[in-house]
């Protein structure tokens, strides 16, 4: 094994991951370590930026070793939780304030005043995004009006998504955000290639304590050598679903691929046409590379894997997660059961933040598989009427590829093959985020001379899923779970 391999740093919400990839694309090693998360109030969720950093050096540091030191290594890419946001003083590279989460929700009033000022269609249409306290820009603002070290840092502020943050600690003081991220802040207008002055001073964000904005491919700097005997290139930089996206080999116009996680987060490139959802979709960056910007379609399902978690750990109907797929092939359908799982509202496309869950149809001779089924049933209902609002934005998805942890459910993956009458592919390896990042970091060292060539070489093996229902069954369906939506 002499041929060089790529780290991938994996920071995500719950944990932080360093991860291994051959050039053939398999992955080798994984080190793993959880983040602390702290709920200081209702609806406020921070994370303590130093944390990230110490244990992303420390599983970094691990993967290092395990592949034979840094001379091993051709190059690294960075994937990440997108939209929160930490502060730091360039003087001293410590953070200022804890990292306000993409989750929390403190801003909401500072929305609803830029809402009733009539601003929200024009940030849409500028930004793709809709006012919400998701995004960076009103998170940035709140801690330059409520913690004191962030206001009076002055020149010394700097702002960034948590990639920007592991670039600055990992380079030693390079202040760079790659255009995937950049999107999400709501202070990059979707067809620019820098912040927008205009969504700056409407949200009171200073430009002078924003990271320079970089493509998601490039010789962006090398490592400190003291983290890892010597420097390693930094190749690769992109958010978390856009790297899934890339991962699955998601490039062209009419692919699709949905993340199955706690909730699901469906993401459909657009190619370089720039996207104006007429159905509340998001418009988001994809992929920036010199000369080449692609833009993508998202919609998110706030339930899905939660329910799974919810029908285990509050009505105790199955012990773990996988029963539930026994148990929805115990019965032969849900026998008359219909659930709404609004059970944080409804996301995309109904946007019904007050609708409350149902379940419909119990009788005596209701089983614990009936309400199991219908659970899993109810994901391949959202994601159909999901799939509605994509192809009335003008991208219908030709197939669907699925990751994350809900996607081991084999019976899932072929309801939504029945149910959105497309065909569904799963990978053999569900790390796609990672493997996205891999990608990039690779076409970066210059191992592929383009990222259709890195997903061609490094993609995961596949099993698809082909549409068996019969018609009348899945219309069925459909219309006791529309009817069931029209009741609330
Ligand atoms: P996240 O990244 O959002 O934390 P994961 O991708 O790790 O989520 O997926 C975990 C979720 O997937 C949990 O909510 C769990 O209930 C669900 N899940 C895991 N395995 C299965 C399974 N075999 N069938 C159905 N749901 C599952």
């Amino acid at each position: 094994m002499n041929e060089r391999l790529i780290l991938v740093l994996d920071e995500g919400t719950t944990s932080t991951r360093a991860m291994l990839f051959a050039p053939d694309g398999r992955r080798l090693g994984m080190a793993q370590a959880d983040l602390s998360q702290y709920y200081p109030q209702p609806g406020w969720v921070e994370h303590d930026a130093a944390e990230i950093w110490d244990k992303t050096l420390a599983c970094a540091r691990d993967m290092v070793m395990r592949a034979g030191g840094a001379d091993r290594i051709a190059a690294i890419g960075i994937t990440n939780q997108r939209e929160t946001v930490v502060a730091w003083d360039r003087r001293t590279g410590q953070p200022l304030a804890p990292a306000i989460v993409w989750q929390d929700r403190r801003t909401a009033g500072h929305c609803a005043v830029l809402r009733d000022a009539g601003e929200e269609e024009a940030i849409q249409r500028r930004t793709g995004l809709v006012l919400d306290p998701y995004f960076s820009a009103t998170k940035m603002r709140w801690l330059l009006d409520h913690a004191p070290a962030v206001a009076e840092a002055g020149s010394a502020l700097a702002f960034g998504t948590i990639e920007s943050w592991l670039m600055w600690k990992l380079t030693g003081g390079l202040h760079v955000s790659d255009a995937s991220n950049a999107s999400r802040t709501q202070l990059m207008a979707l067809d620019g290639t820098d912040w927008d002055q205009g969504l700056c001073d409407l949200f009171g964000v200073p430009p002078h304590a924003l990271p320079q904005i970089v493509d998601n491919v490039g010789a962006f700097a090398e490592t400190r050598a003291e983290w890892f005997g010597q420097p390693i290139a930094i190749r690769g930089l992109m958010g978390d679903q856009q790297a899934a996206t890339i991962g699955q080999g998601c490039l062209t116009p009419g692919s699709a691929k949905a993340t199955l996680g706690t909730g699901a987060f469906v993401l459909a490139p657009m190619g370089s046409t720039v996207p104006v959802s007429r159905h509340r979709l998001l418009g988001t960056l994809l992929c920036r590379l010199p000369g080449e910007t692609n833009y993508a379609l998202e919609g998110s399902v706030f339930v899905a894997g939660s329910l799974i978690q919810w029908l285990r750990d509050e009505l105790r109907l199955i012990a773990t997660a996988e029963e539930s797929e026994t148990l929805a092939r115990s019965v032969p359908d849900s026998g008359g059961i219909a659930m709404l799982p609004a059970l944080a509202g409804l996301g995309a496309p109904h946007w019904r933040p007050d609708a409350t869950g149902m379940i419909r149809g119990l009788t005596l001779g209701t089983r614990r598989g009936h309400i199991v089924r219908a659970a899993l049933e109810s994901l391949s209902h959202q994601l159909h009427d999901l799939a509605g609002a994509f192809g009335s934005d003008g991208m219908p998805w030709q197939g669907l590829c699925i990751d994350g942890g809900m996607s081991a459910n084999d019976w899932i993956a072929q309801d939504l093959a029945d149910i959105l009458g497309v065909p569904v592919d799963r990978p053999a390896d569900v790390e796609t985020t990672a493997r996205g990042a891999a990608m990039l970091a690779a076409v970066g060292a210059g191992l592929f001379p383009s990222l259709a060539a890195a997903a061609g070489g490094m993609g995961a093996a596949r099993r698809r899923f082909t549409p068996a229902l019969p018609d009348d069954t899945r219309d069925e369906r459909l219309r006791r779970w529309h009817a069931l939506l029209a009741s609330t």
